[in-house]
C-alpha cells in the first residue's frame, strides 16, 4: 500500500461569533497516499472546501483550527501551514480569475510563481514555463497574453500549469470544473489526472458531483455536516454505498445505463442543517428513514474503516 503523503487527525474548525462556538468541521480525520486522488463530496456547507482550508492555513477569521493536527510528510504542519503552501501543497479554485492577476501577463505570472517556489535563474524559469504552457495544451508563445485573452477552459489550463510549476506533491483542487461547459469540464479533468499521474503528483478534489468523483477519483470521503460520513475506495462506496446519505446522493445522480433518466430522481428530503442549529446525535438524522433512538443521542464514529452510521454496528448495512 502507498505510504501516506498527507494524514490529517481529528481536526475541528470553529467559529467564535455572538451566537457561541460553531463548529465547520468536527473531529475529521482523512488520509491521502502518494500518487492517489481522493475526492471530498458532499453538498454544499458539508465542509469539503474548509477541510481544503484548514490544510492550507487559510480559514477566515474569526475561524480557527481548533483541535486536531495535519501531518504532511510525516512532519506535522498545523501550526505552519505556509512553510508548505504553494510548492509543496498548491491549490487550484473554482474560479480561475481567482489565481491570476489580470493586470499581468500570464508569462509574467508564470515566472514569478517558479522564481518564489524553484531555487533556480530566471531564464531556466522562463523555459520552465513555456514548457509548463505546452503540457496543458497551450502554445507558449501566448506568454505574453493577458487572461482576459482566453477562454474560461484555457484559463483554467493555466491555473493548472500554475499550480504543477512548483512541482507539488500535492495539489487541492476546490471545484475546479464547476464554473466550465460540461464538455470542457472533462478535458480539464483528464489533464489534471493525467499530469498528475505521470509525475505522481496527489490530489484533493474537492467537488459536488459525484460524476465527477466516479470519473477522477480512486477514494471518495463523503462529508455531512463537517463530520466524515463515509470513506473508501470509489468503486465500493458508489457501488455499495454505507451511509444512508451515501446512498441518497448515489441514488439521486442520473445514470446512462440505467432507467433513471426516463423517471423522477430520488431526492434526498430536507436540507444540510446550519451551523447554529446542529441537530444532536448523529447530523444526519432528521433526514434519514433509518434513524433510531441512539442516532438522535449519539455521534456515530467511523465503523469497519467506512462509515459513520449505527447500522453498521449491527450488521445492518
Ligand atoms: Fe441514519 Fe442513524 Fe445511520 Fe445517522 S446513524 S445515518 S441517523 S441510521
Amino acid at each position: 500500500m502507498a505510504e501516506n503523503l498527507l494524514e490529517v487527525r481529528n481536526i475541528s474548525v470553529t467559529f467564535k461569533t455572538r451566537y457561541g462556538i460553531l463548529k465547520a468541521l468536527d473531529n475529521l480525520s482523512l488520509n491521502v497516499k502518494k500518487g492517489e486522488i481522493l475526492g471530498l463530496v458532499g453538498e454544499s456547507g458539508a465542509g469539503k472546501s474548509m477541510t481544503g482550508a484548514a490544510i492550507l492555513g487559510l480559514i477566515d477569521a474569526p475561524g480557527q483550527l481548533s483541535s486536531g493536527e495535519i501531518f504532511y510528510k510525516d512532519e506535522c504542519i498545523s501550526d505552519a501551514p505556509e512553510a508548505v503552501r504553494g510548492h509543496e501543497i498548491s491549490m487550484i479554485f473554482q474560479d480561475p480569475l481567482m489565481s491570476l492577476n489580470p493586470l499581468r501577463k500570464i508569462g509574467d505570472q508564470l515566472v514569478e510563481t517558479i522564481l518564489t517556489h524553484m531555487n533556480i535563474s530566471k531564464s531556466e524559469a522562463i523555459k520552465k514555463a513555456k514548457n509548463g504552457l505546452k503540457e496543458v495544451g497551450i502554445d507558449p508563445s501566448r506568454l505574453n497574453s493577458y487572461p482576459h485573452t482566453f477562454s474560461g477552459g484555457m484559463r483554467q489550463r493555466v491555473v493548472i500549469a500554475l499550480a504543477l510549476a512548483p512541482e507539488p506533491s500535492l495539489i487541492i483542487a476546490d471545484e475546479p470544473t464547476t464554473a466550465l461547459d460540461v464538455s470542457v469540464q472533462a478535458q480539464i479533468l483528464d489533464l489534471l489526472k493525467k499530469l498528475c499521474k505521470e509525475r505522481g503528483t496527489s490530489i484533493i478534489l474537492v467537488t459536488h458531483d459525484m460524476g465527477v468523483i466516479a470519473e477522477t477519483t480512486d477514494r471518495v470521503g463523503v462529508l455531512y455536516a463537517g463530520r466524515l460520513a463515509e470513506i473508501g475506495n470509489t468503486r465500493e462506496v458508489l457501488t455499495d454505498p454505507k451511509h444512508p446519505y451515501t446512498r441518497g446522493l448515489v441514488e439521486s445522480t442520473p445514470r446512462i445505463d440505467s432507467n433513471s433518466f426516463k423517471k423522477s430522481l430520488f431526492q434526498i428530503p430536507g436540507s444540510m442543517p446550519k451551523l447554529d442549529a446542529m441537530p444532536s446525535g448523529c447530523a444526519f438524522h432528521p433526514r434519514c428513514a433509518f434513524a433510531s433512538d441512539i442516532c438522535t443521542k449519539k455521534i456515530p464514529p467511523i465503523l469497519h474503516k467506512r462509515a459513520a452510521c449505527w447500522l453498521l454496528e449491527n450488521g445492518e448495512l
